[in-house]
């Protein structure tokens, strides 16, 4: 599994294999992060109020959203009023509040923690 596929499935950036995330998108408690991980034990909150800094992550995808979502709808229609283009950003935006969430932490886990490489030997499938 490749770093970019581990990223996407919200595995370990260390092992590529235990889960970050407690409880599946869909799930009320969808933003639930492991302590530590199953595989390789690594600590995914390296200090208290790590994940705080995941709301940085967060409003630029809300930012990305709206601009795109916009863009959009400005593009296909000539003078789209202003009060549904507004539900529709706010409601596309609100939609899509639980992925933003997860991907701020899976961005604060891999980006932010320089420290945790990727490390072969604890990966399984690549002893294959
Ligand atoms: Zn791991």
């Amino acid at each position: 599994m490749t770093g970019f596929q581990a990223f996407l499935k919200g595995k370990c950036p260390q092992c590529h294999r235990g889960n970050i995330f407690t409880h599946s998108l869909f799930s009320s408690k969808f933003r639930e992060v492991h302590t530590h991980c199953s595989h390789c034990k690594v600590k995914y909150e390296s200090e208290p109020g790590f994940f705080w800094g995941a709301m940085y992550f967060s409003y630029a995808l809300v930012v990305a959203t709206v601009v795109f979502v916009s863009v959009i709808i400005y593009s296909t229609q000539e003078e789209p009023p202003l009060m549904s283009t507004s539900a529709i950003v706010i409601g596309t935006s609100l939609l899509l509040t639980p992925l933003h969430l997860r991907l701020s932490r899976l961005l604060m886990v891999y980006l932010a923690s320089p420290y945790r490489k990727f490390r072969q030997e604890l990966s399984e499938d690549q002893k294959d």
